[in-house]
């Protein structure tokens, strides 16, 4: 007898971050910015205190509660996740049939796909518009002449550094009885969110992350926001621990403490401002193709040899990602950091045959 390995299994490969030791890494679209020294030590006490053998709170309650009182919404309409890379997994496998058809926009995050992979549902892609913009009536066409049972897309997108206004975002839940997954990751740095609404359809969950703009992509925390009986079936469906108590305790510290919420955000978009403002230089002197307007903490750059250029900065110490030969995206980092990479990719694309 000889175990058989699924189909779906065989062509699996773990996610592919950019690895190595890089002295300035711009490939991930973290925050360059750490909680204050106090809170940092009230972390540091909070954590001494976790109750070690025994399991955390199931449903991370103060941390939701934290969470809705930052955002102005109720927290009984929040789920909270263990990253909220776990809550589109677990989306995915829990709001479709069998056979029922997932729709995501392409480019777009990868995970979508991914996790629409394992759980064997159709996935059904749109393209996106040759400047990457979204058409809004195409999707409405798509989901209608498909069937399609669950949307899911990024708003503000990564990896487009694009996003859709939040009437527009309202038109297409309002004009489908499809379930819309709207991960709004990098809305802490765009104004078009639909956060505090989100309980008034029947057909929106909305994702959101700590792991941009707060700055704490190392514990592991995301929250979906949706209406009381959505709601409750992500929390009958999750995993009954999915956040443990050192992530719950940590996170509390900078969830109730308002001023990263206001401050961070506005750090963060002024150093993509200089970053942005620097390649469209770059832009004007013929040297890329096209620099995007960001509404995110990062710049996505149209070029026109994208992997030699990433490989040339990864040479020099710098990390950032490229996308499909034709595009870098780089996360927006200190003044020195931006003022690197700049300096950087001009002196390899004037001098594109030297090392
Ligand atoms: C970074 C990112 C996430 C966040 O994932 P976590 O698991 O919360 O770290 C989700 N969606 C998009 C589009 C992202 O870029």
């Amino acid at each position: 007898m000889a175990y058989r390995l699924a189909e779906k299994t065989k062509a699996l490969a773990p996610y592919d971050p950019v690895e190595g030791n890089y002295r300035i890494r711009l490939d991930a679209n973290e925050s360059f910015l750490l909680p204050t020294e106090v809170d940092r030590r009230k972390m540091a006490e909070a954590v001494g205190s976790v109750a070690l053998n025994r399991y955390p709170d199931p449903l991370a309650s103060d941390v939701c509660a934290a969470f809705a009182r930052l955002y102005g919404i109720r927290p009984e309409s929040v789920t909270a996740g263990n990253g909220s890379d776990e809550l589109i997994s677990l989306i995915l496998s829990v709001f479709l049939q069998k056979g029922e058809k997932v729709l995501t926009l392409s480019p777009d995050f990868s995970m979508y796909r991914f996790y629409t992979s394992i759980t064997e549902n159709p996935c059904v892609i749109l393209e996106k518009r040759e400047d990457l913009s979204v058409d809004v009536d195409a999707l409405l066409d798509k989901i209608k002449c498909e069937g399609i049972r669950l949307v899911i897309f990024s708003n503000p997108c990564n990896p487009t550094s694009l996003g859709i206004f939040a009437k527009d975002a309202r038109r297409l839940i309002q004009s489908t009885d499809a379930l819309v997954v709207l991960d709004e990751a990098y809305m802490d740095f765009w104004d078009q969110s639909l956060i505090q609404e989100a309980e008034n359809y029947d057909n929106l969950i909305l994702l959101r992350t700590c792991s941009k703009a707060l700055g704490m992509a190392a514990l592991r925390l995301g929250f979906a926001v949706a209406n009381p009986v959505l709601t409750g079936i992500l929390r009958a469906a999750k995993s009954p621990y999915n956040v443990n108590a050192v992530t719950q305790a940590m996170a509390r510290v900078v969830l109730e403490n308002p001023s990263y919420h206001r401050e961070y955000p506005e750090l963060l978009c002024a150093s993509r401002e200089l970053l942005s403002g620097g390649l469209k230089k770059l832009e004007a002197k013929g040297l890329v193709r096209k620099v995007y307007e960001s509404r995110t903490n990062f710049v996505l750059v149209r070029l026109f040899h994208a992997r030699a250029a990433q490989e040339r900065l990864a040479d020099a110490g710098i990390a950032v990602r490229c996308f499909e030969d034709d595009f870098l995206r780089i996360t927006a980092g200190t003044q020195s950091e931006n003022r690197e990479v700049l300096g950087g990719l001009e002196y390899l694309l004037i001098h594109p045959e030297r090392k």
